[in-house]
């Protein structure tokens, strides 16, 4: 009876899933409730010390035998029900056989790259990186003897020569860059890194993470392209409110047994507070709003694309978008669908200070549109990423990382269309270009 329902389930869509999960979760302690109970308790009852014992001995060392059966809570920092519950929900949503939830995105980044290599390997990246990202790696990682170098990972030539260097331990990149909107061609990525893999010992396997966060799970799925860890910063599309900050690591099962004792140690947890939203809220209406910011987002793009004081849209959905053919190889929704995503960059024609006034004058008199970092929420937000999320990389390394100071970045949120659309439109009637 229990194994047909459970099978049941499980045929239903990815849509659907994300609202009812599994209600017969080992980790859901609350079989009468429709909506788990917000927790708050940072240490659990151990009725005996053989249990307690069997706590400690059970923590991290997963087996097939516990998988069905209810974990021994015994400290937050280890498990907690709301955390493994938002777990299991980001791992059906990856299509990954299992996940580890954190505090932040960077909590999740600095974890997965920080569990998987030792002194004197190498982490290699793309060129276009998420800005603390690339502090992590050209500021941290040094110091602790990890050498760093970036990469575009789309030059078969650069990526063959980086395949030969036994030291090479984690490559990683972003599917859909920020800010740039670049796509790293996957497939053939993961082909040469697993030729390159024949007769590696398993700690000098090349791994290949995958940042996630622009695509979410709803437009790519980095998994089934043979990712073996995909991060996502929950304090996104996945969150979606901008209320909540949280990370997660997406694997297969043989890596959660390191991941979840650098968890414990490194202790980036989320809180269960901020788990319990993102499951309820966040999760079950993520497929909805994405799939509304993704349509509006188009029609953003080419209102831009046609206007004459506009230079430039980088926008998947854009048949002008250099990538298109990769766009439509990987953006696809689970249904299959083309799903070109919620984020747009562009260039408005003139000098860095006809950006500026542009910036100011949509920061001032715009009402559908915000002047702020982060990205995915229900808010339209816009940036300039060369002076906020990404000014941590230092001038001489623009040209290197493709990050072009003028470029601003738009956040589609859920507002319509017509209202966004005249907000831009107005402040573009009022700038005047000058070279
Ligand atoms: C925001 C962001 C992160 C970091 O996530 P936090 O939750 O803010 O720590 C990582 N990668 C990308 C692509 C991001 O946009």
């Amino acid at each position: 009876m229990k194994q047909k329902k459970i099978k049941k389930i499980t045929q239903a869509s990815k849509s659907t899933l994300a609202i009812h999960g599994l209600w017969n979760n080992p980790s859901w302690e609350f079989g009468h409730h429709l909506i788990p109970p917000l927790t708050a308790s940072t240490t659990f009852r151990l009725q005996s010390l053989k249990r307690g014992a069997q706590g400690f001995l059970d923590f991290a060392h997963s087996s097939k035998n516990s998988e069905n059966m209810s974990p021994i809570l015994v400290y937050d920092r280890l498990a907690e029900p709301t955390t493994l519950m938002l777990e299991e929900q980001m791992a059906m949503l990856e299509n990954a056989e299992i996940a580890l939830s954190f505090g932040s995105g960077m909590g999740a980044i600095t974890t997965s790259i920080l569990a998987m290599v030792s002194k004197g390997q190498k982490v290699v990246a793309h060129r276009t990186l998420y800005g603390c990202t690339h502090s992590l790696l050209t500021h941290w990682l040094p110091k602790l003897g990890i050498e760093s170098a970036q990469i575009n990972m789309n030059d078969p030539k650069s990526l063959d020569e980086v395949l030969m260097d036994p030291h090479v331990r984690i490559l990683y990149f972003e599917s859909l860059s920020n800010p740039s909107l670049e796509l790293i061609d996957i497939e053939p990525l993961v082909q040469k890194v697993k030729k390159a893999n024949h007769g590696r010992k398993d700690d000098q396997r090349v791994l290949v993470i995958v940042d996630n966060t622009f695509p979410t799970p709803r437009g790519l799925r980095p998994v089934e392209w043979g990712a073996d860890m995909v991060i996502q910063s929950l304090t996104k599309n996945i969150s979606g409110f901008g209320t909540e900050m949280g990370g997660a690591i997406m694997t297969s099962k043989k890596y959660y047994n390191a991941l979840s004792i650098a968890r414990k140690d490194f202790g980036a947890v989320i809180t269960p507070y901020a788990a319990w939203h993102i499951l309820v809220y966040g999760i079950s209406t993520q497929s909805l709003r994405y799939d509304q910011q993704t349509r509006t987002a188009l029609k953003i793009a080419q209102f831009l694309e046609k206007h004459p004081k506009i230079e430039k849209v980088i926008y998947p959905g854009l048949k002008s978008f250099s990538g298109h053919k990769l766009a439509k190889k990987y953006l696809k929704n689970p249904e299959g669908q083309f799903s070109p995503g919620t984020m747009i960059s562009f260039f408005v024609k003139g000098k860095m200070s006809t950006c500026e006034k542009f910036i100011d004058d949509v920061a001032k008199n715009s009402y559908a549109i915000t002047l702020a970092v982060s990205l995915g929420l229900n808010k339209t937000l816009i940036e300039v990423p060369g002076y906020m999320t990404h000014s941590g990389i230092p001038e001489k390394d623009h040209k290197m990382t493709a990050l072009d100071p003028r470029m601003i970045r738009i956040s589609v949120g859920l507002e319509s269309v017509e209202d966004l659309i005249s907000d831009l439109s107005k402040a573009l009637d009022r700038l005047k270009i000058k070279n």
